[in-house]
């Protein structure tokens, strides 16, 4: 039979789930082979699951629905925004079946441009996980990278500071070597201080990298976005993630109309969200068009 790529992704609200449909039909679309999609159930509308379901029969791909109760034994979350960062990576080992053996983790907000399976296949050279590094290429927001001195930069050393918003996870090394308990643990103590692990999802990691996990850094063209990453850059992106800018402020949305657009696009955004209404429309799964997040990352 052929190959499966297993992707993980979470989202919750009217609008992360409309671009959670969008992400996974540009998945789908871009690879030649099977693709699986492992959701995370409890946070997800029963209208996004009816749609979601349509999507994958009309495109030919599966979604798998996933739920872990959040362990009585470790530190909570009262904001759902950190409850899902803690989701994201806390319990990779636990959260899908053993016959699992990889799983690419990818952001509800990205549209992806190229066949997941060269992530796949990519040779980590005996890591458990590989991030990719932050680009440094948008010259306006170099100053907001705040691993660049200080705390970061003497812990990381050489080291570059990976972004969480696409990973590729070998979940038999990951589960070999209990990387799960080393960061349960890692955030079960740096959690003690409510001002640290201010970006949990992706300071646990970087946090350990330096000394119990090393991290494998995926190619640069991995994950651009238009943050952090400069505009001569943007034709070779294999992913483009929405990622908030700190200089300007826009709505998420206008965000992805914007930046989906254009020759480098089989599809733009709103080619890509039309195509979803329509498959919507032939089932009869009506999606409200939410514009505003259920809440906004402050990252
Ligand atoms: N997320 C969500 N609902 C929200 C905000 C965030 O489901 O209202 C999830 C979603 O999977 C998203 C991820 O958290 O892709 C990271 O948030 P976001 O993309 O907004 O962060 P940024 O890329 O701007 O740092
Ligand atoms: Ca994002």
């Amino acid at each position: 039979p052929k190959e499966t790529i297993h992707v993980y992704s979470v989202a919750t609200g009217a609008l992360y789930e409309r671009f959670l449909k969008i992400m996974m039909m540009s998945v789908s679309q871009h690879t030649s082979k099977n693709v699986k999609f492992w959701l995370l159930e409890s946070f997800l509308s029963p209208t996004f699951k009816a749609s979601a379901m349509a999507l994958a029969e009309e495109m030919g791909f599966e979604i798998e629905w996933v739920n872990y109760q959040w362990p009585a034994w470790l530190r909570g979350q009262t904001e759902l925004q950190r409850r899902i960062w803690g989701m994201k990576i806390l319990f990779l080992d636990v959260l899908f079946p053993l016959e699992v053996e990889k799983i690419i983790f990818v952001d509800a907000d990205q549209v992806i441009r190229a066949d997941l399976l060269e992530l796949w296949e990519m040779d980590m050279q005996d890591h458990a996980y590989g991030y990719v590094p932050f680009c440094d290429s948008n010259k306006e927001t170099l100053g907001f990278q705040f691993w660049r001195s200080g705390y970061w930069k003497q812990l990381l050393g050489d080291r570059p500071y990976h972004i969480s918003a696409l990973y590729v996870v070998d979940l038999i090394k990951f589960r070999a070597r209990g990387v799960g308990d080393i960061l349960r643990a890692t955030y079960e103590s740096l959690s003690r201080d409510s001002t640290s692990l201010s970006n949990l999802d992706q300071d646990l990691p970087n946090f350990i990298s330096a000394s119990h996990v090393p991290i494998f850094s995926l190619p640069q063209e991995w994950l651009w976005c238009e943050s952090w990453c400069s505009l001569e850059t943007k034709k070779d992106a294999k992913t483009i993630d929405l990622c908030n800018n700190p200089l300007h402020k826009e709505p998420k949305l206008d965000m992805a109309k914007r930046i989906i657009s254009g020759e480098l696009f089989v599809y733009s955004w709103e080619e890509l969200d039309k195509q979803v209404k329509g498959i919507e429309k032939k089932v009869g799964v009506v999606a409200r068009d939410v514009t505003t997040p259920s809440f906004e990352m402050t990252a």
